[in-house]
């Protein structure tokens, strides 16, 4: 069967190097390669772009980002035994492909890419998590990254996506679109997997606004959204007596009802109450 590359097909490469799934690592394979070239596509001008790719696995989507012409791709794998299959990879496109083998939570490459940055990754769900949280936090805005292609849970590429009055609206929603465009690009079935999970997933792209959307600061504004979500059925006067003193008439002159729940602040009158909480 011919492929996007002439490389074997997944399957063959899966059984050639005996890749069976490890649940520990949360492995769950992408082998369409039509699909992982779609995914790509969805993650922006690769030609232009180094891209990090962390849990490339048995190299699905590393042969979609190549195909689909990234300048260069830095992958960070932790299951030693993927690297004979990646290594064919790096054969087919001299120069391209650079393989780390490591737990993408304790390297981070990032540093060593040529601006413009694409991260993209099909990686276990707390991992994947984890990480954004990372790449969402860096010491100084804007990043060294441009756009963050992210395969997630469903449910938790809605809270990424969640607008305030929804239910998945929350600190994850606040931290994402705070300082980047967030939008789900793909939702995928289990059956898009082998071995399948229990769960649908879906693509997020993130593309890094070069500044905030509010100014506020990230310290602040990180403490109020955690009081504010942690006992998010409560109202905000208590759910953040513990942030700043006087805070009901910090809230009013931020725009805030005291009597109203985090779950209806927008982002923009979070960063309001930040300002006015720092300068206090
Ligand atoms: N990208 C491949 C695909 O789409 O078919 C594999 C996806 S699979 C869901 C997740 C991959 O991440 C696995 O290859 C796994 O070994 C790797 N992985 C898991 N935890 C990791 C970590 N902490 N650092 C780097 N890779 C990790």
């Amino acid at each position: 069967m011919s492929t996007i590359d002439g490389l074997p097909p997944l399957r063959e490469v899966i059984a050639t190097h005996g890749l069976s799934a490890r649940k520990a690592l949360g492995q769950n394979f992408l082998l369409d390669l039509n699909l992982t070239a779609k995914i790509a596509r969805a993650a922006g001008d690769l030609a232009g772009s180094d891209v990090l790719e962390v849990g490339p696995g048995p190299g699905g989507l590393t042969r979609g980002l190549l195909a689909e012409g990234a300048r260069r791709v830095l992958a960070v794998e932790k299951d030693a035994r993927c690297l004979p299959a990646l290594a064919e990879i790096a054969a087919a496109y001299p120069g391209r492909l650079e393989v780390i083998n490591g737990d993408a939570l304790e390297v981070d490459p990032l540093a060593h890419l040529m601006p413009p940055v694409r991260v993209v990754a099909n990686l276990p769900y707390n991992v994947g998590t984890e990480l954004l949280v990372r790449w969402l936090t860096p010491a100084v805005w804007p990043p060294v990254w441009t756009s963050l292609t992210l395969m997630f849970q469903k449910e938790v590429a809605e809270r990424i996506v969640a607008k305030p009055g929804s239910k998945a609206y929350g600190r994850l929603a606040i931290l994402a679109q705070w300082r980047c465009d967030a939008r789900v690009v793909m939702t995928l079935p289990p059956e898009a997997f082998t071995p399948p999970p229990k769960i649908h997933s879906a693509v997020v792209h993130l593309t890094a606004l070069p500044e905030p959307r509010f100014p506020a600061d990230p310290a602040v504004l990180g403490r109020i959204v955690a009081a504010g979500f942690n006992q998010r059925r409560k109202m905000l006067r208590a759910s953040l007596k513990g942030v700043a003193p006087a805070i009901e008439d910090k809230l009013l002159a931020a725009g805030i009802a005291p009597t109203s729940r985090a779950e209806e602040i927008d982002i923009e009158h979070f960063c309001a109450l930040a300002r006015i909480v720092a300068g206090a």
